[in-house]
């Protein structure tokens, strides 16, 4: 590799926050390092507490041109559309193409949308993705709190743990204001987090039942008509948003790279962290499938990923073995329930109460705060 290799980290994801704050390492092996990315990085483990009111949009976000430029780097504000790799060329969509010689793609994920007829051209549908659409939402519903006129009514469309934490903190939002939303839970699935253990599903259904939630399992959403969203048995739930839980899957410009790609699952990758068949084009996080050992699409494999990555493309300049990363089994996630009370779950483990909150709100803080500093 000569002085000239161009690194270009595309998205500000989590494994590219850790890269471009160590980006003096990949600069000192002989590279020069851009990011680019649209704008802030969004840390989703904050996100619901964000929509609920305990955390604004400024808790909730870095800006990741500080984290680069202070390394040493440069940073893009702009948005990849297409990749030629025959020309190592990135196509944008503002600025002028950009040349690569190693790439490393950290572009997240979307929300797998269901077909609900009527979606297509209706307003207030919101998918949990981007985060920041999220902090929209929180405005929009926070202008109706304070008015005394009838509160729009809410639908959250997925019972897994983004949907019950998303529906979990809009109650949360209105009883700041001393007012309760109408919020209907809609799940495909038979209970609420269906792969936890059976007791947290049921305490879980319990308490939010108990708070004002209407919960309805082994039901789909099928249209949406003027405030009327229709479940597959006929029933009529009044919504005025809905809010898509529904799991998330790769973005969609993996699928145009001509590499070995699965449309939800992402661009499959090696251990070491690079595309099957291109070792200059690495991806990570949410957008990557480790095809011999896939993980959950969750931020937490992205920060596990981050050091291998860092090394890798280190290893990769000065032309040494790269480091292999397995995803863990086990790993703990911490749901924010809003009501000052967490969900801990780890395996078949779990425990909920104030101190699991305490716990989460240490972990998010801490993670942000290295980045901050
Ligand atoms: C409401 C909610 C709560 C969640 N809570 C948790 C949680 O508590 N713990 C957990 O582990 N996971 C959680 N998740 C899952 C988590 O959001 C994702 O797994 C995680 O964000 C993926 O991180 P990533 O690093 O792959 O990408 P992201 O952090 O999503 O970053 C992707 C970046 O790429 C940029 N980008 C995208 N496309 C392009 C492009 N074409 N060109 C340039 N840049 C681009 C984006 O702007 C963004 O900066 C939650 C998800 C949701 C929706």
């Amino acid at each position: 590799m000569t002085e000239t290799t161009h690194i270009v980290l595309v998205g500000a994801g989590h494994a590219h926050l850790h890269v471009a704050a160590n980006a003096t390492q990949l600069i000192d092996a002989g590279a020069r390092v851009t990011l680019l990315s649209p704008g802030n990085f969004w840390y989703s483990g904050m996100a619901s507490g964000m929509l609920g009111g305990e955390y604004s949009g400024n808790d909730d976000s870095l800006e990741p041109a500080t984290l680069i430029e202070h390394a040493g780097g440069r940073f893009i504000a702009d948005r990849v559309v297409a990749i030629d790799r025959e020309q190592r060329l990135l196509h944008l969509a503002k600025g002028a193409p950009l040349s690569y010689d190693l790439l490393s793609l950290n572009l997240g994920s979307r929300v797998d949308v269901p077909s609900i007829s009527g979606i297509e051209d209706a307003k207030g549908i919101w998918p949990a993705k981007p985060i920041e659409g999220l902090l929209r939402l929180r405005e929009l519903l926070e202008s109706a709190l304070a008015d005394p006129a009838p509160l729009p009514r809410l639908a959250v469309i997925g019972g897994g743990p983004t949907g019950a934490e998303l529906a979990a903190n809009l109650l949360a939002l209105s009883e700041r204001y001393g007012r309760k939303f109408d919020i209907s839970l809609i799940s495909a699935s038979k209970r609420l987090l269906e792969h936890a253990p059976r007791s947290a599903s049921v305490w879980l259904a319990r308490r939010l039942r108990r708070r004002g939630l209407r919960i309805e399992m082994s039901a789909s959403a099928v249209s949406y008509d003027n405030g009327q969203l229709t479940l597959d048995d006929g029933m009529q739930l009044p919504a005025d948003h809905l809010i898509m839980a529904t799991g998330l899957v790769a973005p969609l410009l993996i699928g145009e790279l001509d590499l070995e790609h699965h449309p939800h699952h992402g661009l499959a990758i090696t251990s070491a962290l690079h595309t099957l068949y291109d070792d200059r084009i690495f991806a990570v996080g949410d957008c990557a499938w480790l095809k011999d050992s896939p993980y959950p699409k969750l931020g937490i494999f992205g920060v596990r990923q981050a050091p291998f990555l860092l090394h890798n493309l280190v290893a990769h300049l000065r032309n040494t073995p790269f480091e292999a990363f397995q995803p863990q089994h086990r790993y703990l996630s911490i749901l924010n329930l809003g009501d000052g009370r967490g969900m801990a779950l780890w395996g078949r483990f779990w425990w909920a109460g104030r101190l699991a909150m305490k716990a989460k709100r240490r972990l998010d803080h801490d993670f942000m705060q290295q980045y901050r500093a």
